[in-house]
């Protein structure tokens, strides 16, 4: 145990031989952040090191903090600790932390993003750095979409199925509400679309976000905010894209008939998809696959893995029947990170469970034999009842 390059702590994940810690989920002295996301990026430090491309989004969210930034691929020793950031695929500047000290090496993921079972660019993400495996003893793994029943579709289908989606929308005269996380979601969304179809507008929590992306070099549409259009029937073709927080929400009345839709990898739980209060789910994650989630792990060439956020106990099977040396951190992330829609959290939370309860007792294969089929995304209407 003493020789542990990461331990748990009440204040978050700690390296003993650095005296600093990853992620903190309560304020210390020295904070090494794998992103920006609120739940892995936390007020209150006294000190933060971060990947240099995520720079303008830590600031975008945190303010003036005492940040230090290194870029990805350098080193630094601390205490000596030799630390390096690694792209991690999730969201813009996010990044694996290499950690080296006495002959042993570890690497903490943070999130990340690695889509089906053979590597493919055309399937990275296209707003950020993808993700590179970085050979290790130990890999701490995260599991947020831990389970055999997610397997992210091609992207181009995907984006497909928005666009077609949009198009009807605005042949229709109808506006296209597309909610998704602001940070992260919300340029993938912008960035894959056709931006042909129609005008695209965000909401006001959007844009400081796109606008720290574009100064990153990512190349995303104009996206005018909602509250500042004057010509109300311009909603009437366009794709609004907005925080999981706008569904039916006073904001919306702008817009006349709309039809809304919600982007997140939770969509791919069939329960989730049966939902009577949002239009249409469109299955979309900054997160790793089942498929991804192992390739990831297997390219590390670690002997010893530990699970954190989401499925452990599954994923730490797996894991165990691999022959690797498995167990789990108990951390206090995720909480904000894949939010949803008030109106549908309780329908997802339902799902999830059943789906927990399949992975647990069910083979690989039987799992990923009950995987949504694709034609399975008609509109709520129309998929009965609960
Ligand atoms: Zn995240
Ligand atoms: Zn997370």
């Amino acid at each position: 145990m003493s020789e542990d390059l990461v331990v748990q702590r009440r204040e978050g994940l700690y390296c003993p031989p650095g005296d600093f810690y990853i992620d903190p989920w309560r304020p210390v002295d020295r904070a090494v952040i794998t992103h920006a996301h609120g739940d892995h990026s936390r007020r209150g430090n006294a000190h933060y090191l971060a990947a240099a491309a995520a720079e303008g989004v830590l600031r975008t969210r945190l303010g003036e903090v005492d940040l230090q930034t290194l870029p990805y691929g350098e080193t630094i020793d601390h205490l000596g600790v030799r630390l390096s950031f690694h792209p991690a695929g999730h969201v813009l500047g996010s990044a694996q932390v290499r950690l080296e000290h006495a002959g042993r090496v570890w690497v903490a993921s943070g999130d990340y993003y690695v889509a089906g079972g053979v590597s493919d660019a055309r399937e990275d993400n296209q707003t950020c750095a993808p993700f590179e495996p970085v050979r290790c003893h130990c890999f701490i793994t995260e599991s947020t979409f831990g389970l055999p029943i997610y397997r992210w579709r091609p992207q181009a289908e995907l984006f497909a199925e928005i666009d077609d989606w949009w198009r009807a929308n605005a042949e229709a005269g109808r506006a296209s509400l597309l909610m998704g996380y602001v940070f992260g979601k919300a340029q993938r969304i912008l960035k894959g679309v056709d931006c042909s179809i129609g005008p695209i507008v965000v909401h006001g929590a959007v844009e400081p976000l796109n606008r720290a992306y574009r100064a990153a070099g990512v190349d995303l549409p104009e996206t005018p905010i909602a509250t500042e259009i004057q010509d109300k029937s311009l909603f009437r073709r366009a794709l609004i894209v907005a925080p999981p927080s706008a569904q039916g929400s006073t904001w919306t009345r702008r817009f006349g008939d709309y039809s809304d839709a919600f982007a997140s990898g939770w969509m791919q739980l069939r329960g989730a998809r049966r939902r009577r209060s949002i239009d249409r789910g469109f299955v979309l994650s900054d997160h790793a696959d089942w498929p991804g989630l192992q390739r990831a792990i297997v390219a590390t060439g670690a002997e010893r893995v530990i699970v954190t956020h989401g499925y452990e106990a599954v994923m730490v099977r797996w894991l165990t029947d691999q022959g690797l040396e498995a167990s789990a951190f108990a951390t206090e992330y995720g909480q904000d990170d894949d939010e949803l829609p008030p109106a549908i959290g309780a329908e997802v939370a339902a799902a999830e469970r059943a789906a927990e309860h399949v992975a647990a007792t069910l083979s690989d294969e039987d799992a990923a034999a009950i995987v949504v089929a694709p034609d399975d995304d008609a509109p709520a209407d129309d998929t009965g009842g609960a």
